[in-house]
């Protein structure tokens, strides 16, 4: 009898269990059914004007008007981005805390950061890649040289007195002029900054000598003639500035770089929440004013079969496996 009123019982308390499961289900359902219920919170690793804020107010401008709340941006600095994708990854999952990460701080860091408190693929559910950026070459507007021959001579030359502008270790200016460096064989010093932005403040004004830079950074600034361009580190051309070479024309074809950023939600975030973060991104990338404003900057529009959750996380982990060799080489 004691026996039989034990089972019972714990067939009672595991049916209650089961009831509780299903009702904390049913919740998390409700819920994602209603999100977004207030505003939410895009946290961007850079300073405010630089090309990852600008991108991630382009499209989540739009993603605001689809969603029915409004995307609060939060610009959160410092370690080259990696400060603010820690925030990120520790902010509670419920879809009212996301990241617009890219290159750097969602794979260049990996190698970069022995002691980096997230791991990219462990701590984030992919959301929606929103926009490849080319790498181009700038420096300020009196540099010397007049071409990209005459830079690879010129800071060969002078690489001992030359000032390189980042966004801080494991930005995506740093590790592509680690890369540009490594190509070179140059070793000029490193000026870190908070972003791109405030970079090309200092570039404009001609306190540091050269940055490597996402296109959307320079477009304004190399059609107002206030900076140099000396290529563009992809296979082909971009259509904002038609004239800039490519570096394969410009003579250094080992050089090539093209950064990305995308949308990333704590892991654990409902498949559900981030299934509507990724419909209102992909509806923005398919509004025809957020296109023409992301292809005047130079952006690359990911194509349909690039924007799902499972496209970013196969890019993320292409991108460490690349970007892990090629910077441990490259610090040597
Ligand atoms: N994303 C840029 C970089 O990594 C910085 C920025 O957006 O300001 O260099």
């Amino acid at each position: 009898m004691k026996l039989f009123s034990r089972t019972l019982a714990t067939a009672g308390l595991a049916a209650l269990a089961g009831l509780g499961a299903i009702s904390v289900a049913a919740q998390a359902q409700a819920q994602a059914q209603d999100y977004p219920t207030r505003a939410i919170t895009m946290i961007v690793p850079f300073a405010a004007g630089g090309p990852t804020d600008v991108i991630a107010r382009i499209v989540t401008g739009h993603m605001a008007q689809t969603l029915g709340q409004s995307i609060i941006i939060e610009n959160v600095v410092g370690a080259g981005g990696t400060t603010a994708t820690t925030r990120a990854a520790r902010a509670a999952n419920d879809g009212y805390t996301l990241i617009t990460g890219h290159m750097g701080t969602h794979a260049a860091s990996v190698p970069l950061y022995p002691k980096l408190a997230y791991h990219p693929e462990k701590d984030f559910e992919p959301v929606a890649l929103l926009a490849g950026t080319p790498i181009l070459i700038l420096a300020r507007k009196d540099f010397a040289p007049k071409d990209l021959k005459e830079f690879i001579t010129y800071v060969k030359a002078n690489t001992a007195k030359l000032n390189a502008a980042h966004a801080g270790i494991g930005s995506v200016s740093h590790v592509s002029c680690e890369l540009l460096n490594s190509v070179l064989d140059i070793k000029p010093t490193g000026v870190p900054f908070n972003g791109t932005g405030p970079a090309m403040n200092a570039l404009v004004g001609g306190q540091v000598d050269y940055m490597c830079d996402q296109i959307v950074n320079a477009v304004p600034q190399i059609n107002g003639g206030t900076i140099k361009s000396y290529a563009i580190a992809t296979p082909e051309r971009n259509p904002s500035l038609p004239d800039l070479p490519t570096t394969a024309e410009a003579g250094l074809p080992a050089f090539q770089a093209q950064a990305w950023n995308a949308i990333f939600a704590p892991k654990g975030t409902s498949p559900a929440i981030v299934a509507k973060l990724n419909a209102a991104a992909v509806k923005a990338l398919d509004d025809e004013n957020v296109r023409k404003r992301l292809l005047e900057l130079g952006s690359v529009i990911p194509k349909p079969a690039e924007r799902t959750p499972e496209a970013l996380a196969a890019l993320v982990k292409s991108e460490i496996a690349k970007w892990t060799p090629v910077l441990k080489q490259a610090s040597n």
